[in-house]
């Protein structure tokens, strides 16, 4: 099985959070493992043992060109010595982005499908399709979004994170923030900010809280208007903040999940949304192996982490 490391959750200081009263930390699980990061450890732990434990020996997922899923996917099933394999979305392109070339490195065999073929993902026929070409496998969706993905992310708060009132995190399926809503307690509030554009994600969530059963004793809140043109989109003051977080707190977040709820709580923190005396908790969720591929993909420079 998968192994945490204990991850660091240091308090941000900055006289805007003085002058409102506000504690504001970071819950570091870009550093929870040094290969499988961020909320992909948690979404993935419960899925492989169960691989394992059905005498599966190969992981079947899907993804983009520069998923962090697929990423931490090769990285997970490579530590559980087990086979990978990552259907793309896309044609193969030379040379492999950074992502890719990492995934292929750790053994993931990819299989590029194209973008009308890829909508066929959940469809049981196509499925079938690959495992006869592939054989037995393991399914993961895409995105790693499942049941035990969601017993895993209730796993990210521990007892040490009671004392915070404002849980926040970053959603693109909302695996990660369905877990952590059924781990709240009384006294907190789960803050989400979507990564993409649209308001399905108050419909996807409620149905990943009704089918999954869960229940939680804190509430939620999410947020739609920091997604910045949507999920692969950026915009140049996103990547402003990106620099200007890491100048301050020395803290790297992608731009594609972490800097918009980064963001998010920063402009909620000035408008005042948050009471005198909260106790903010920002979940770092990862995803920085991303900010090389972007850099790759626009030519815009961000912070990157060493190795
Ligand atoms: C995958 C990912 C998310 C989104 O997680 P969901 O469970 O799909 O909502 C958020 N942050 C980072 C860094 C990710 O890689």
């Amino acid at each position: 099985m998968l192994h945490p490391n204990p991850v660091p959750t240091p308090l941000l200081r900055h006289s805007l959070l003085e002058e409102k009263g506000i504690e504001l930390a970071i819950k570091r699980l870009d550093l929870v493992n040094s290969g499988v990061t961020g909320n992909k450890f948690f979404k993935l732990k419960y899925n492989l043992e169960k691989a394992k434990n059905e005498g599966k020996n190969r992981i079947l997922t899907f993804g983009g060109a520069f998923s962090n899923h697929i990423y931490a996917t090769a990285e997970a099933a490579k530590a559980e010595n087990l086979a990978s394999i990552g259907i793309i979305r896309g044609e193969r392109t030379e040379p492999l982005n950074s992502t890719l070339a990492h995934a292929e490195e750790l053994g993931m065999e990819l299989y590029y499908i194209d973008r009308n073929e890829y909508r066929n993902k959940t469809d049981p026929e196509f499925l079938a399709t690959l495992q006869d070409k592939f054989g037995d496998f393991y399914l993961i969706p895409e995105g790693g979004t499942n049941d035990l993905a969601i017993k895993g992310t209730q796993e990210i708060l521990d007892s040490e994170d009671y004392q915070f009132t404002h849980i926040c995190s970053s959603i693109g399926t909302g695996g990660t923030f369905a877990g952590l809503y059924a781990s709240l307690s009384e006294h907190q509030k789960l803050l989400g900010f979507s990564s993409l554009k649209g308001e399905f994600i108050h419909k996807e969530i409620a149905d990943l809280i009704e089918k999954n059963n869960l229940e939680s004793q804190g509430s939620y809140e999410i947020f739609t208007n920091y997604h910045f043109g949507g999920y692969a989109k950026h915009k140049q003051e996103l990547i402003d903040f990106t620099w200007w977080f890491y100048e301050n707190f020395e803290v790297i977040l992608d731009p594609i999940y972490t800097a918009k709820m980064a963001f998010g709580i920063w402009d909620l923190v000035n408008k005042g949304y948050f009471p005198k005396d909260s106790k903010i908790l920002m979940i770092h969720s990862g995803g920085l192996q991303g900010n090389i591929g972007f850099t790759e993909r626009t030519g815009i420079e961000l912070p990157i982490p060493s190795k």
